[in-house]
């Protein structure tokens, strides 16, 4: 057996099997990276249907049970659930574990999870950058970390075998691997999805309340742009919730910048100021193309939808 075929960990704990969770386990039997993937879920219903599904080998619903000899544990779940559990595990770790996580916001798991990770245990927290508008079990794929970034941010003084073995695991599951620091993360993540998806969820909260456009024709003329911003609205509540309780701070550094923008873009509008608007408009749909050129989106018009459709 070559070196990339053995597995990295003898057993892996996933803390949450949602989206995430199982989309890790997928790809983790892609790849062969566990000999032994355990699975905690909270209710009966996504521990019977990951049962289902088949995705580990072990399902439980007690987390210290789930973390016993894992020498990999990774925290799964909504950030606002993370300090609970890890002072819930702490004392069933394994001395030498890596534990990590794949929460949306860093500085705030730093601050919940780290107190709780006993000496002699590795805690390096992670951020894949990929997902979908679905949650639950049922919603994994092995697919989804392909080409796509993972985030990591260990503390100072990380032990450097420990960070090689992560980067090394994630890698294994598709992605390419950048480290920064939590602050930063925070920040980078608030521009390209946390702010993004609130102007989603407030566009669409908009729409629903206008009183002179009814909800048959927001539906019916939906494709003119509203549809894309329905897509992120329908994103995980609970999971976005804690996302913004938990980034706080950078959220609200990006929100100031884009409400002064948006003011900008207003006084355009008013004053008629088409060269404002064009330069502007210029500009944002290079970046598109930039985002394509690295691979991380379709050029296919209306993202391949019309494909999508003749292939069904
Ligand atoms: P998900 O599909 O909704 O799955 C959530 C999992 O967490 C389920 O196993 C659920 O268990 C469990 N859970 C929910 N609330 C809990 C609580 N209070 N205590 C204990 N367990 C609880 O979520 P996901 O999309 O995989 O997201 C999981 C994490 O990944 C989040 O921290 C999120 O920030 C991060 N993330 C998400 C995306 C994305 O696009 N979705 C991308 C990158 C990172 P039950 O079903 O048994 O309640």
């Amino acid at each position: 057996m070559s070196a990339e075929q053995k597995p990295m960990f003898a057993k892996v704990a996933l803390i949450g099997i949602g989206l995430i969770g199982s989309s890790m386990a997928h790809a983790m039997r892609r790849a062969g990276l566990a000999s032994h993937i355990a699975g905690y879920s909270r209710r009966a219903e996504t521990l019977e249907q990951a049962r289902r599904i088949g995705f580990a080998d072990s399902l439980h619903e007690l987390v210290t049970e789930c973390v016993a000899d894992a020498d990999l544990v990774v925290l799964a779940t909504p950030v606002g659930s993370f300090a609970a559990l890890a002072k819930e595990m702490a004392p069933a770790l394994k001395q030498g574990a890596i534990v990590s996580d794949v929460g949306s916001v860093k500085t705030a798991v730093l601050r919940d999870v780290g107190p709780h990770v006993p000496k002699g245990v590795h805690f390096i927290p992670a951020h894949p950058i990929a997902g979908t508008e679905q949650s639950g079990p049922k919603a994994g794929f092995a697919e989804l970390f392909d080409n796509r970034w993972c985030i990591l941010t260990p503390p100072l003084g990380t032990d450097e075998a420990a960070l090689e073995r992560l980067k090394e695991f994630w890698r294994r599951l598709g992605s390419n691997v950048e480290t920064m620091d939590v602050k930063h993360h925070d920040l980078v993540l608030a521009i390209t999805s946390h702010v993004p998806h609130l102007i989603a969820y407030n566009i669409v909260g908009t729409a629903d309340d206008l009183q002179t456009v009814t909800q048959s024709e927001v539906i019916k003329f939906s494709a003119a742009g509203f549809r894309d911003f329905t897509r992120i609205a329908a994103s995980d509540p609970t999971m976005w919730r804690d996302v913004f309780l938990n980034n706080r701070e950078a959220v609200l550094e990006v929100l100031g910048r884009f409400t002064e923008d948006l003011s900008a873009l207003q006084r355009a509008i008013r004053w008629g100021d088409g060269e404002a608007l064009f330069d502007l408009f210029t500009r944002t749909r290079a970046i598109r193309r930039g985002i394509i050129d690295a691979g991380q989106d379709t050029a296919a018009p209306d993202f391949g939808r019309g494909a999508e459709k003749k292939t069904q």
